[in-house]
């Protein structure tokens, strides 16, 4: 798979040991400062955490993720039991991670980082990590205060505004000037395939119906049927960004469609019960 199409203008994939990832050209400059990864390949499964209906996720399945992690983590040079990933919920709790839990294993589905979809941190030790497949997933860095963001936003969590909390509390707890700050948007699904119902259009619409471009974030579903809307998830969360004091070039979108790309990339919509998850890990250096 020549993975290396995926490519732009803001993104480069590059390899190691066979595992292949995702940079941000922007989070490059600053690879002295932050390290960061995100997986690409279907052949990848970053599940860690019992999938809806399950009480334990089968050990083989655990096994395999927490080997993919390795790979990811020494790809860029991190320290595996270092991870720290929140179990996430579609929530828009965004916590500070001050402590590890686990000394030599990463720490996972670990009960105070329940029902938590973004982590921040200003520790250099600390590797967080979040999952989705479709959703977007978000790394937050300020090179000023050297303090670290990793935010889970699916649908929900953009309705919610969780890029939003998560830039609140950059402020609040560690003084970040939001002119400083870097948000890098990981693939997701995009507006090109994120068709909804309308009930979940309309409370879009209702959040959001401030925005300027209201009408071009949310529009008409496939074939003109009225009960089916298309929505641009990180129209909105670049909106959000914006309006919290981001710069506009410091607002990163990789360009790319999990679903579009599904033999490339996991994708929720694309392969349905058999979907895996990607991963993006960040660490401050
Ligand atoms: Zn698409």
């Amino acid at each position: 798979m020549d993975y290396k199409i995926l490519e732009n203008e803001n993104v480069v994939i590059n390899e190691k040991d066979g595992i292949h990832y995702l940079q941000f050209r922007k989070l490059l400059e600053y690879d002295s400062l932050i390290g960061h990864a995100f997986s690409i390949g279907r052949d990848l499964n970053f599940r860690t955490a019992p999938k809806n209906g399950m009480d334990y996720l089968p050990k083989e399945e655990m096994d395999l993720a927490l080997n993919n992690y390795k790979k990811l983590c020494n790809a860029v040079g991190f320290e595996y039991k270092n991870l720290i990933r929140p179990t996430m919920s579609h929530s828009d709790n965004v916590q500070i991670v001050k402590e590890k839990i686990n000394k030599d294993t990463p720490d996972m589905n670990i009960p105070s980082l329940e029902n938590t979809d973004g982590l921040i941190t200003d520790k250099r030790e600390f590797i967080l990590a979040t999952t989705g497949s479709d959703c977007i997933t978000m790394v937050f860095f300020d090179p000023v205060k050297k303090v670290l963001g990793n935010v889970h936003s699916g649908w929900r969590g953009t309705l919610a505004g969780i890029s939003h909390n998560a830039v609140e509390k950059l402020k609040e707890n560690f003084n970040v000037d939001a002119k400083n700050l870097i948000c890098c948007m990981a693939p997701a699904i995009r507006k090109c395939h994120f068709e909804v119902d309308k009930d979940v259009a309309d409370m879009f619409y209702e959040k959001y119906k401030y925005f300027s471009d209201i009408d071009e974030i949310i529009s008409k579903g496939s074939g003109g049927n009225p009960e089916k809307y298309y929505i641009d998830t990180i129209k909105i969360n670049i909106n959000l960004l914006l309006d919290d004091g981001l710069k506009q070039e410091n607002i990163i979108d990789s360009k790319i469609c999990t679903v579009c790309n599904e033999k490339m990339i996991n994708s929720f919509r694309a392969h349905k019960a058999g979907f895996g998850l990607n991963a993006l890990i960040a660490g401050l250096r």
